[in-house]
């Protein structure tokens, strides 16, 4: 085990020093609380055996800063006291000491206590390394609770919280952000000509292609079905109208056959795009709303198109 040894008394230190080490530790020494404590630090430390009346920083100082480093692995603490100094154990105990050795101690004694402070110090290792696991684990729960497993993308529940933190934004700074709703089109014929897993293929393609086609800060999320929606911070309606074309030309060019419509007919998407804050008050549901709105009005007229819908176009 590595072991700090801090006394600000020469002898017993190097004693203990040379007697830990014939056990076959490791050891640092510190002549003070203070030394102690910027040894202590980074250092990995298994074991503290530490005086408690010290210069500069006493014990019971010394021992509550090793228990306040949350960075540090879990140190085992003994107190050392003299015979006259017994009222010291409590307190020691108190600001976080495991276990104390009265000097003069004998060689059993010492060999005791380390016994002790290696059962202790491995189990709390093993809690250490479990607790990180869970944290792991659970942070991979975390991200795939929101990822949609088709096609790798933010589902619906990761673009809701996510809109809500640029809804947040949009109304303390007034910053706008763009939303475009994607829809492949008549995917249904395709499903129904090439099959199920064919379309899988298709669509994860074509959400491929828009993550290719977004620049940073731009998210892209499965909204639904074969409805995936680009989200644009700091863009207008008309910036979000030529980032949706540029993305649906993209996917027209990938030219991925489509097997339900006549021969050469490709893959297209129709989008509806809408921006929050373009006028007034405005909420996530309603951007949402009139994207749809927007879309709507793309199938309506010709599909492998991207429509736009303003604020109070939706009122009237
Ligand atoms: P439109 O151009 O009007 O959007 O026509 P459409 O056929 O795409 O629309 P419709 O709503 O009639 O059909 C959508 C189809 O998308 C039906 C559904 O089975 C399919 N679909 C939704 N999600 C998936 C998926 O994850 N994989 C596959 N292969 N198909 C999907
Ligand atoms: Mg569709």
């Amino acid at each position: 085990m590595k072991i700090l040894i801090v006394d600000d008394s020469p002898t017993p230190r190097l004693l203990l020093k040379r007697e830990l080490e014939a056990l076959g530790h490791e050891c640092l020494v510190a002549e003070d609380g203070l030394e102690g404590w910027e040894t202590f630090q980074g250092s990995g430390v298994d074991v503290v055996i530490s005086d408690w009346m010290m210069p500069r920083m006493d014990g019971d100082q010394f021992c509550r800063k090793v228990r306040s480093d949350s960075d540090a692995p879990y140190a085992y603490f003994i107190l050392l006291t003299s015979l006259d100094d017994r009222k010291h154990v409590v307190a020691g105990m108190q600001a976080g000491a495991d276990d104390y050795l009265t000097k003069p101690f004998g060689d059993e004694e010492l060999a005791t206590r380390l016994i002790a402070a290696t059962r202790v110090t491995e189990l709390h290792r093993t809690l250490a390394t479990q607790q990180k696991e869970l944290e792991r684990l659970n942070a991979v729960l975390v991200e795939d609770s929101r990822r949609d497993q088709l096609t790798g993308l933010g589902n619906r529940r990761r673009q809701d919280e996510d809109l809500k933190v640029l809804a947040a934004r949009a109304e303390r700074y007034g910053h706008a952000f763009g939303v475009a709703l994607f829809d492949v089109d008549r995917f249904k014929a395709f499903n129904d000509t090439a099959g199920h897993l064919a379309g899988d293929d298709a669509l994860k393609t074509v959400a491929g292609e828009l993550i290719r086609q977004s620049r940073e800060g731009d998210a892209v999320y499965r909204y639904g079905g074969e409805q995936l929606l680009v989200v644009f911070p700091d863009q207008s309606l008309d910036t979000t109208s030529t980032a949706a074309e540029r993305m649906r030309e993209a996917i027209e060019a990938l030219s991925i056959p489509h097997p339900g419509l006549d021969p050469g007919g490709v893959v297209t998407v129709s989008a509806g795009v809408s921006c929050y804050h373009d006028e007034g008050q405005d909420d996530v549901e309603r951007l949402l709303a009139r994207a749809d709105s927007a879309l709507y009005n793309a199938k309506e007229s010709g599909r492998n198109r991207v429509v736009s819908r303003e604020r109070k176009q939706l009122l009237s």
